[in-house]
């Protein structure tokens, strides 16, 4: 079995930021990633709060982390871990032995739980506006949420698409007002508020979507996609055997890095916190890896 100092559970900002401060710390490093590199964030046409990077993808982001723990000397497996037993990590494709372990396993897209919402996932129901925003080239789209990512969603499918709904279930956006000004400006965005979507109309592909507006009223939009932006879910239960979880599925710290395991530490949107942005997440990251390293010495 390949044995190494730090294995890190996670191939996001945080997990991937982890990766480099304990290559360059000399450590023997492995970073898991069962999905794609970047986690959330390659879901983000247009990064613009990270310091230093006035503008950049969320996907080239992701991949210059990605070359900075190759650099360093850290190492990435494209696997899945599927659980922890002794300080061993299994995943989909081997076992790891660590001395020490990070779990940044950070968040998935919430699902909003309606009939057809799976059935549809490529057939007009996305939750990726930058992966799936071309194949709705002046079409009509519908974006759902208020949240940062609903609103930068929004910006980047009025460049593509005829038109673009934005449809909120309250009257204020919970994204920053800048974004919600700049919405305002665009002249093919129709925002929608205090709406609920109901139902999604198509059986063989998304035909439209029947929402509950203000005194349950209904009201029919005809859509040809429609991007779910509501938010994240923590992605922790795999490892709800080896850490304390909280009552919503974060992984609980006492210190926003100890986990309730010693030697499992936890950095990024999987932990319990206030604020969760990149740059929180890259913080968590360094945190990690650096009491990592102190602690194994
Ligand atoms: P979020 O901030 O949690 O927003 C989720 C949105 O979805 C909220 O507006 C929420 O409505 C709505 N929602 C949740 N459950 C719903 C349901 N069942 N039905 C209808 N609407 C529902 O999620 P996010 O926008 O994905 O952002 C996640 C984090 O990443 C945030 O901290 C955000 O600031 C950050 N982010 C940053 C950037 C950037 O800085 N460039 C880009 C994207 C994301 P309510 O408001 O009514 O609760």
């Amino acid at each position: 079995m390949e044995e190494y100092d730090i294995v890190i559970i996670g191939g996001g900002p945080a997990g991937l930021t982890a990766g480099i401060y304990a290559a360059r710390a000399g450590k023997k490093v492995l970073v898991l990633e069962g999905r794609a590199l970047g986690g959330q964030i390659v879901n983000a046409p247009d990064v613009r709060n990270y310091p230093g990077t006035p503008s950049i993808s969320g996907v080239d982001l992701s991949m210059n982390m990605y070359k900075q723990v190759l650099e360093h000397g850290g190492e990435v497996k494209f696997e899945r871990a599927m659980g922890i037993k002794d300080k061993i990590v299994h995943t989909d494709g081997g076992e790891y032995k660590a001395k020490a372990i990070i779990l940044a396993t950070g968040a998935e897209n919430r699902k909003l739980g309606l009939y057809g919402e799976d059935k549809l996932v490529g057939k007009g129901v996305s939750y990726c506006a930058t992966c799936d925003g071309n194949f709705y080239k002046d079409k009509t789209v519908a974006v759902v949420g208020g949240g940062n990512t609903a609103l930068e969603d929004a910006i980047y499918l009025a460049d593509i698409c005829k038109k673009v709904y934005l449809i909120h279930r309250r009257e204020e956006f919970r994204g920053d007002k800048t974004t919600v000004d700049k919405i305002k400006a665009l002249k093919n965005v129709e925002m929608i508020l205090s709406a609920n979507v109901k139902e999604i109309l198509g059986e063989e592909k998304v035909e439209g979507l029947e929402l509950e507006i203000k005194d349950g009223e209904r009201k029919e939009v005809k859509v040809d996609g429609v991007f779910f932006a509501i938010g994240y879910e923590p992605q922790a239960n795999e490892f709800a055997d080896s850490v304390e979880l909280d009552e919503q599925g974060y992984i609980k710290t006492k210190d926003g890095v100890h986990t309730s395991t010693e030697g499992i530490y936890v950095a990024g949107d999987a932990r319990a916190k206030d604020l969760k942005q990149l740059v929180t997440a890259a913080s968590d990251g360094a945190i990690a890896a650096t009491v990592a390293v102190k602690e194994m010495e």
